[in-house]
C-alpha cells in the first residue's frame, strides 16, 4: 500500500516556505517554481557537509579530502546516469546549467558543420535554446528555422516541422516542456522525425526533469540538457547528456585545467570523456549535493509529485476560467503545472505580479525568456504561476482569492 501524499511533511523539509514577505508580513506562497524550485533541508545539509568536511579540489590531489571530494562528484555522475537512463557515466558532463550545456553543443557540434547546413528549433524555445544557435549560425554560415505552433493551438505544428526538415538539416533542438505554455512536446516522435532526416537532436529538458521521468534512451535523444536548480538541487550546476560517438568527435568547448591529456606550448591533446568538456574547477560541492536532490525526488516519487501538481493546476484553472477577463495561455492536453495568464486589458503582467507580491504570492512576470513566443501570442508579457511538490490547495485558494481582489481593483 502506498502512503498518502503528505504535503505537510514535505513542506516541513523546506524552511524557506515558513517565511513571510513584505510590510504586511504575508505568509509566502511560492508559485515561481518554473523559474527555480526551492531546496529541501537534506540538500542544504549536503552542501554544508561539503564545505565543512570534504572541501578540496577534485581530481587533483592524493590527499584524503581531495579523494573524498572526487568520489562524491563521480558518484553523482553515476547517480545522474542512472536517473536519466544514460548508457555510460562518460556521457554525463557537468555544466553551469541548461544554458551552458546548450552553448557547449552549439559551439562545439556546429563547428563540424558546413555553410548552408540547417538547424531547426521551435518558436516556443527559451532564449537559451535560440541564441546559442544564432551565434553558431553566424559563425559557420548555417541557416536557422523555427517550427511554428498549430493555428489557434498551444502545440507545435508537426506537419510544418516535417516540411522544415530537409537533407541539409543537421541539428534539431527543442524543449520537452514549454516554460510558458506548459505544453509537453511529443519528444520521441520529434526525435524519430529528425533522425529520419539525418539530423542529431538536442532536447532541452530544463522544464521536464522535475515533472516526468526522463529516459534519454527511451527518447533516443543525442543531447539532453537540464539544470539542478529546477529540480530541488543547488543552483549553478547543470547536466549535458551526450551520445558518446558524438561527444568523441566534437572539439572541446573551453580550454583549461582538467580537460587535457598533454600540453605543450604550441599544442595540446584532450582528456577522455567526460573531462574533455569540463575545463576548470567545477562546483564540486554543489554537484555532490545534486545527488541528494535526485534521491529526494525519487524518494518522494516523481510521478506522485506530478500528480499532486496537476491536481493543483486543475483547481486553479477551474477557478480562473470562471473569472471574466482572465486569459490563460496554454491549453494543450496533458500540459505541465504551469499557468500563464493576463487579466483584462488594463492590468499589465507587471501590475498583477506586483499586487500578488503585496499579498505574499510570488509569481513570474514578463516575457519569460521566450520573446519569439510572446510575439506569436501577441503580447509583450504574461504572468506565470507554477506548482511544485510542496504547494498546497490552501495556497491555490489564496492565489485565487488574491486574483479576485485584483479583479475588483481593475473593475474587470
Ligand atoms: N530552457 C527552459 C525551457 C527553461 O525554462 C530554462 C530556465 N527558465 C532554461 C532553458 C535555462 O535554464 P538555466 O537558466 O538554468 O540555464
Amino acid at each position: 500500500m502506498t502512503t498518502p501524499y503528505d504535503t505537510d511533511a514535505i513542506r516541513a523539509q523546506f524552511p524557506i516556505l515558513q517565511r513571510t514577505v513584505g510590510e504586511a508580513s504575508a505568509p509566502l506562497v511560492y508559485l515561481d517554481n518554473t523559474a527555480t524550485s526551492q531546496t529541501p533541508d537534506c540538500v542544504v545539509r549536503a552542501i554544508v557537509d561539503g564545505y565543512t568536511r570534504t572541501k578540496a579540489n577534485v581530481h587533483r590531489g592524493v590527499h584524503t579530502l581531495s579523494q573524498e571530494a572526487t568520489d562524491a562528484q563521480e558518484a553523482t555522475r553515476r547517480r545522474v546516469q542512472r536517473f536519466i537512463g544514460a548508457g555510460s557515466h562518460e556521457e554525463i558532463i557537468f555544466t553551469r546549467g541548461t544554458t551552458e550545456a546548450i552553448n557547449l553543443v552549439a559551439a562545439s557540434y556546429c563547428s563540424l558543420l558546413q555553410p548552408g547546413d540547417e538547424i531547426v528549433i521551435t518558436v516556443m524555445e527559451h532564449h537559451s535554446d535560440i541564441v546559442p544557435w544564432q551565434l553558431a549560425a553566424e559563425r559557420h554560415g548555417l541557416r536557422l528555422k523555427a517550427v511554428p505552433l498549430r493555428e489557434g493551438s498551444s502545440e507545435l505544428d508537426l506537419d510544418a516541422y516535417a516540411r522544415l526538415l530537409s537533407e541539409r538539416t543537421r541539428v534539431v533542438a527543442f524543449t520537452a516542456v514549454s516554460n510558458v505554455l506548459g505544453t509537453v512536446n511529443p519528444v520521441r516522435r520529434m526525435v524519430d522525425m529528425a533522425h529520419a532526416a539525418g539530423a542529431v537532436v538536442l532536447v532541452d529538458a530544463a522544464q521536464a526533469v522535475a515533472h516526468e521521468r526522463v529516459d534519454v534512451q527511451a527518447w533516443d535523444a543525442d543531447f539532453v540538457a537540464f539544470s539542478s536548480h529546477k529540480m530541488y538541487g543547488p543552483t549553478g550546476i547543470g547536466v549535458l547528456y551526450g551520445r558518446r560517438q558524438l561527444l568523441e568527435r566534437m572539439p572541446p568547448y573551453q580550454g583549461g585545467g582538467e580537460m587535457i591529456a598533454h600540453v605543450d606550448i604550441d599544442r595540446s591533446t584532450w582528456a577522455d570523456l567526460p573531462f574533455k568538456f569540463e575545463a576548470g574547477t567545477p562546483d564540486f560541492v554543489g554537484i555532490a549535493a545534486l545527488s541528494t536532490a535526485i534521491d529526494w525526488m525519487e524518494a518522494t516519487g516523481i510521478e506522485r509529485i506530478a500528480a499532486h501538481e496537476n491536481s493543483l493546476l486543475r483547481r486553479a484553472e477551474e477557478a480562473m476560467r470562471a473569472m471574466p477577463g482572465v486569459r490563460i495561455f496554454g491549453d494543450a492536453p496533458g500540459k505541465c503545472a504551469i499557468i500563464s495568464f493576463l487579466m483584462g486589458t488594463e492590468a499589465s503582467a507587471y501590475d498583477i505580479g506586483f499586487l500578488l507580491d503585496q499579498m505574499g504570492i510570488a509569481v513570474r512576470t514578463g516575457h519569460h525568456c521566450a520573446q519569439p513566443l510572446m510575439h506569436v501570442l501577441g503580447v509583450s508579457g504574461v504572468v506565470r504561476a507554477s506548482f511544485a511538490a510542496y504547494n498546497t490547495e490552501a495556497e491555490v485558494d489564496a492565489f485565487v482569492a488574491a486574483l479576485r481582489r485584483i479583479h475588483k481593483i481593475f473593475h474587470l
